[in-house]
């Protein structure tokens, strides 16, 4: 197998006294969807953003795509893509001068109305992103992270809040992304999206790594184990009821 994009070993991230990050280890491989699961302050947003080089760690080793962080940051900042909250935009802007605001920060030549038909977004190529809905935000977060065409991106809970629908249209969209080779490294509380998405989980819990692998070998573990569900699966869930009632079209162009 080639080398790993990112290789994390032994990372620690004390905060005072407190050490939110104890030592964890792992690889992220080329052309994965890479998901980082735990319960909220597990160190998961701490992890992602030493390695986005946006946090200092306080030891171990972060190599992203050949380059040491300790050495390069500069260098892994231009080949990763980071997604701002919404916040982060200028108010004034519509969506193509806010591209071609990251594409002067960048140094990058891109076609905005190009750039937003990927994410189906180029009716909205006026619009401020305030005027967007929450799966259009999103949407538009997600496009400004590919602007440096990177190796690899890193979403944050990409579908908090979303309606079904828009998950499963920004589903679709991470898988896209992945299929032109990029690497992603994404964060959720849904466990069915990191069952469909992810390639591979890491589970943090209390700043450990306490489980990684793909989904189906965590999953027959759990059943080896002798688990077993208390009642009876249905055939079909509450989703799956809202979905066939509501269709898969977005609702929010
Ligand atoms: P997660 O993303 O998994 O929710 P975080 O990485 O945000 O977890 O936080 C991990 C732990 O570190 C939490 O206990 C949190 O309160 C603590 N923490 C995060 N940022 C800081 C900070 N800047 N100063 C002190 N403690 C922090």
């Amino acid at each position: 197998m080639s080398q790993p994009i990112i290789s994390v070993k032994d990372l620690v991230k004390n905060y005072g006294n407190f050490q939110a990050v104890k030592g964890i280890s792992f690889d992220v491989n080329e052309g994965e969807i890479f998901g980082l699961l735990g319960p909220n302050g597990a160190g998961k947003s701490t992890t992602l953003e030493i390695i986005e080089t946006l946090r200092n760690k306080t030891s171990g080793t972060v190599i992203v795509d050949g380059l040491n962080l300790d050495k390069d940051p500069n260098e892994i900042k231009k080949i990763i893509g980071v997604q701002l909250q919404s916040s982060g935009y200028y108010p004034g802007l519509n969506l193509v001068q806010l591209i071609e605001l990251f594409c002067g920060l960048y140094n990058r030549k891109v076609d905005p109305m190009e750039l937003l038909e990927t994410v189906n977004l180029k009716e909205k190529a006026k619009a401020k992103v305030k005027e967007l809905s929450g799966g259009q935000k999103q949407r538009f977060s997600v496009a400004t992270t590919l602007i440096n065409n990177p190796r690899v991106i890193f979403l944050d809970e990409p579908t908090t809040g979303l309606d079904p629908q828009a998950r499963r249209s920004l589903w679709e969209l991470i898988k896209n992304i992945r299929a032109k080779g990029t690497t992603v490294i994404i964060t959720t509380h849904y466990m069915d999206e990191a069952e469909y998405l992810c390639d591979r989980v890491a589970i943090i819990d209390s700043g450990k790594i306490i489980a990684l692998d793909t989904p189906d070998k965590l999953i027959d573990n759990l059943v080896a184990s002798g688990f077993e569900r208390p009642k009876q699966v249905k055939l079909a869930n509450l989703e799956d009821v809202f979905i066939n009632l509501t269709g898969h079209t977005l609702r929010e162009e």
